[in-house]
């Protein structure tokens, strides 16, 4: 049973970027016959906008998107969270770590961390991060798009944090073990996420978890070319007229609804879209790079 998810973070309302890949993965769930669970990321507070939540869940409706299930919230699964953190700590796969960034970049290090903590670290006081080992295997995958695409973490990457200093859990460990938890077997999401995976798979094979199947989604780009994205203030969902903005994600995603539905009710257009979707007419990625030239993020941090 195919089982697919949306997983949105309330860092600000949905805009284009966000509709493109929420109608990639529930398209792609429901041409496999599957599930399409819905999951709000709200595990970062300081990066949270008052208000979000409550618009991604009505600009989800209004555009017409149906879910399988109730609403997962991770605010309300840190418990599982922690549970992971301290079973990579008791098998020596994880370890605390109280180097700040600036003390870090003082010393020269760049984005990827060095291991300095790896044997132990003194108490610090403004308290630590965790951060789990990394080796210097090549980590890869098969994305549905993109094809082979593979890291050294400890190289690229170095060994990441789990839960920082601050106390929050951090992205990549959470989204691992709910996607786990859920039952998910294809993702499906932007590819600015790319590069995130080999250490998302990291963690999987370390925690015991199955990996699924990735498929990685053209990211919508402003005039400037950088990515559409809810902090840097991309224009909301037009709730108004949500057919004309499906009828353009649809095109971005390589598919030529007639013309007419544009103006129809957006059940409409789901009819059309859901009898006419095809993956394989998803732009290719736009040229070919080799993979070590897609920049890593240096902090896990994505909107
Ligand atoms: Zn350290």
């Amino acid at each position: 049973m195919y089982v697919g998810r949306y997983a949105p973070s309330p860092t600000g309302p949905l805009h284009f970027g966000s509709l493109v890949a929420a109608v990639g993965s529930y398209l792609e769930a429901r041409r496999q016959g599957g599930r399409w669970l819905l999951r709000i990321e709200d595990i970062d507070p300081p990066r949270e906008r008052p208000g979000a939540r409550d618009h991604i869940l009505r600009a989800l409706e209004v555009f017409g998107f149906q879910w399988d299930g109730p609403v997962v919230f991770q605010s309300r699964r840190t418990g599982h969270y922690e549970a992971a953190i301290q079973d990579l700590l008791e098998q020596g796969l994880a370890y605390p770590c109280g180097c700040s960034r600036a003390w870090l970049r003082a010393r020269g290090h760049g984005s990827v961390y060095p291991g300095i903590c790896r044997r132990g670290t003194a108490p610090h006081p403004e308290g630590h991060a965790i951060r789990v080992r990394t080796h210097d295997e090549p980590i890869g995958f098969h994305d549905r798009r993109w094809g082979p695409f593979a890291q050294r973490l400890e190289r690229e990457v170095g060994d990441f944090v789990i839960r920082r200093r601050d106390g929050f859990h951090a992205y990549q460990l959470a989204v691992v073990v709910d996607d786990a938890a859920q039952g998910v077997t294809e993702v499906v999401r932007g590819e600015d996420l790319l590069a995130s995976t080999p250490r998302q798979i990291h963690l999987q094979r370390l925690l015991g978890l199955t990996t699924p199947s990735y498929l990685h989604l053209p990211l919508v780009r402003d005039a400037e070319g950088h990515k559409l994205s809810k902090q840097t203030g991309a224009a909301p969902l037009d709730l108004e007229r949500p057919a004309r903005t499906l009828w353009d994600a649809l095109a971005f995603l390589g598919h030529r609804p007639p013309h007419a539905l544009r103006e129809a009710p957006v059940r409409e257009l789901w009819t059309w879209a859901l009898a006419h979707w095809d993956p394989t007419r998803i732009p290719p990625p736009r040229c070919a790079v080799s993979p070590s030239a897609i920049p890593v993020p240096t902090a896990d941090t994505r909107s």
